[in-house]
C-alpha cells in the first residue's frame, strides 16, 4: 500500500465520458489499496476560452480578476470527477486551492506555491479512505486572501507540490501521450519514448519549449526528490496490471539512470522574437542601458549576442524575448534611445529557437559543431547561438523549425528504429 498523486490534463477530462475513464483509473489505484489524491486540469480548451473572455472584456484587465475567472475551469472538473467517483461507490470530495489551502505568492497569473497544508487530506485518507480531488492550477495568497493561478500548464506544478506536501510515494502525470519523448512526437513521428530522464535534462527540455510538463513542476520534483511518472490516460484502466510497470517515462535523479546518451532530446519554441540594436557605441554601460529597462518592464530576455566591434567605436547587439513581449520590448528600447545611443532597431518575429539537450554534453566536445554542419547542409541559416553546460540553442527562421528538429533528431541517433 502506498500514497499516490494522479494528475489528469485537459484532454483527459475533456468531457464526461473521459472523466468517467479517469474515474476508472482512480478506482484501479484505490482498489489496489493506495491513498489517492487526484489533481485535475480544466476541460481542454476551457482555460483558453476564459482567457479570451478576459481579453474581450478589457485588454488591460485586473490580474486578480483574471485569476478569479481562469481558475474556474478546474473548479468544474474537480466537482464533476468527485460526483462520478461517488457514483462508483468511492468516497471522494473536491478541494479548491483556497480550501486546502495552497498558499502562493501574489504574482497573479504566475504565482509560486509557498506552502501547502496536507494534514487534512492525510487525515481523511486514514479516517475515511477518502479520495481528494484537487483543482489544479490555483491557490490563494494569504495576505490578500485572493485566488491566484500558477501560469499556463500549472496543474503539473500543483500535482508535484501536493505530492511533496502529503509525502506521496510517486506523482503520476496522466496526459495525451504515453511519456516523454526525445522530441514532440506530434512533430517528429520517429521520436522515441524515454524510459527514464534525469530531472536536469527534463528541466531544460521543459524550459526550452517541450510543454509536456510545466518547468516549475520539474524544479519541485528535483528539490523534493519526488519521482514523477508521465503516462497516458487513454490506456484502458481495465487493461493495466496494477503490479506491472505501465508504459511511461520516469523523471528521476541522474544516478538512477544507467543508459547514457550524449543528447537526450530536442525542444523547440516558436514563441520567440528577435531584436537587433544596430551601431551602439562600444563603451562600458551600454548593455546595462539596454537590459536594465527591459528587466524593469519585467521582460525576460533569453539569447544575447554581441559582436566585437570592428572599428572600436560601434557594435551590434541582438537578443530574443518571448513573442508576446515583443511590442513592449521594442517600445522600451525605443523610449531609452537617447540614453543608449544607437542608430536603428531591426527585428523579426517569424523566428524559432531549437535546443539540443543532454547532460552527456558536459563531457563531450564538438556536439554543437556537428549540428551547425548538418543545418548548413539543409540550407538553414542560424541567426544566433547560445550554449550552456548541458544544452545549446540556435535561432532560425520559423519556417524551418520542423526540418531543423528532424535533421538534428536523426543526426544524434534519436530516431526510432
Ligand atoms: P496536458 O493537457 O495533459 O497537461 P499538454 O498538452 O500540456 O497536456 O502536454 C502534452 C503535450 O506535450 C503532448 O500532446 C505533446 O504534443 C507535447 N510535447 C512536446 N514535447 C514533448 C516531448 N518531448 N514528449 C512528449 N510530449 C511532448
Ligand atoms: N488549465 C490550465 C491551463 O490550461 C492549467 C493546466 O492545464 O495545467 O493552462
Ligand atoms: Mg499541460
Amino acid at each position: 500500500m502506498g500514497r499516490l498523486v494522479m494528475k489528469f490534463g485537459g484532454t483527459s477530462v475533456a468531457n464526461i465520458d473521459r472523466i468517467r475513464n479517469v474515474a476508472r483509473h482512480v478506482k484501479r489505484e484505490v482498489d489496489a489499496g493506495h491513498d489517492v489524491a487526484v489533481v485535475v486540469s480544466a476541460m481542454a480548451g476551457k482555460t483558453n476560452e476564459l482567457v479570451e473572455w478576459c481579453r474581450d472584456a478589457s485588454p488591460m484587465h485586473d490580474a486578480r480578476e483574471y485569476d478569479a475567472i481562469v481558475a474556474s475551469g478546474e473548479q468544474v472538473t474537480s466537482g464533476l470527477l468527485s460526483i462520478v467517483l461517488q457514483g462508483m461507490g468511492i468516497q471522494a470530495r473536491s478541494w479548491q486551492g483556497w480550501q486546502i489551502p495552497i498558499r502562493t505568492s501574489d504574482a497573479h497569473a504566475s504565482a509560486r506555491i509557498l506552502e501547502i497544508d496536507g494534514a487534512e487530506i492525510i487525515h481523511r485518507f486514514k479516517d475515511r479512505q477518502e479520495v481528494a480531488v484537487i483543482a489544479g492550477f490555483q491557490g490563494i495568497n494569504p495576505q490578500t486572501n485572493r485566488v491566484t493561478t500558477l501560469g499556463r500548464g500549472g496543474s503539473d506544478t500543483s500535482a508535484v507540490a501536493i505530492a511533496a506536501a502529503i509525502r506521496a510515494d510517486r506523482c503520476d502525470i496522466y496526459t495525451d501521450v504515453d511519456g516523454v519523448y526525445t522530441t514532440d512526437p506530434r512533430v517528429v513521428p520517429k521520436a522515441r519514448r524515454l524510459d527514464k530522464i534525469a530531472f536536469e535534462d527534463m528541466l531544460e527540455l521543459a524550459s526550452q519549449g517541450a510543454k509536456v510538463l510545466q518547468v516549475r513542476s520539474v524544479e519541485l520534483g528535483m528539490v523534493h526528490n519526488m519521482p514523477v511518472f508521465v503516462r497516458s490516460s487513454f490506456d484502458k484502466p481495465e487493461d493495466i496490471d496494477p503490479h506491472g510497470t505501465p508504459p511511461g517515462t520516469l523523471i528521476c535523479s541522474e544516478e538512477e539512470i544507467m543508459e547514457s546518451h550524449v543528447v537526450t532530446g530536442i525542444a523547440f519554441s516558436k514563441d520567440e522574437a528577435q531584436i537587433s540594436v544596430r551601431q551602439i557605441e562600444d563603451k562600458p554601460g551600454v548593455a546595462a542601458a539596454i537590459f536594465g529597462p527591459l528587466a524593469e518592464a519585467n521582460i525576460n530576455v533569453d539569447m544575447i549576442v554581441q559582436n566585437v566591434s570592428e572599428d572600436g567605436k560601434t557594435t551590434d547587439l541582438t537578443f530574443t524575448v518571448p513573442a508576446s513581449d515583443y511590442a513592449r520590448a521594442r517600445d522600451t528600447i525605443s523610449s531609452a534611445k537617447a540614453k543608449i545611443g544607437y542608430a536603428r532597431l531591426d527585428s523579426a518575429t517569424d523566428v524559432a529557437k531549437v535546443s539540443v539537450i543532454g547532460s552527456g554534453m558536459r563531457s563531450h566536445a564538438g556536439v554543437a559543431a556537428q549540428a551547425f554542419t548538418a543545418l548548413a547542409g539543409r540550407n538553414i541559416n542560424i541567426r544566433a547561438i547560445t550554449t550552456s553546460e548541458i544544452k545549446f540553442s540556435v535561432l532560425i527562421d520559423a519556417a524551418y523549425t520542423e526540418l531543423a528538429v528532424r535533421t538534428l533528431h536523426t543526426l544524434y541517433g534519436l530516431d526510432q528504429t
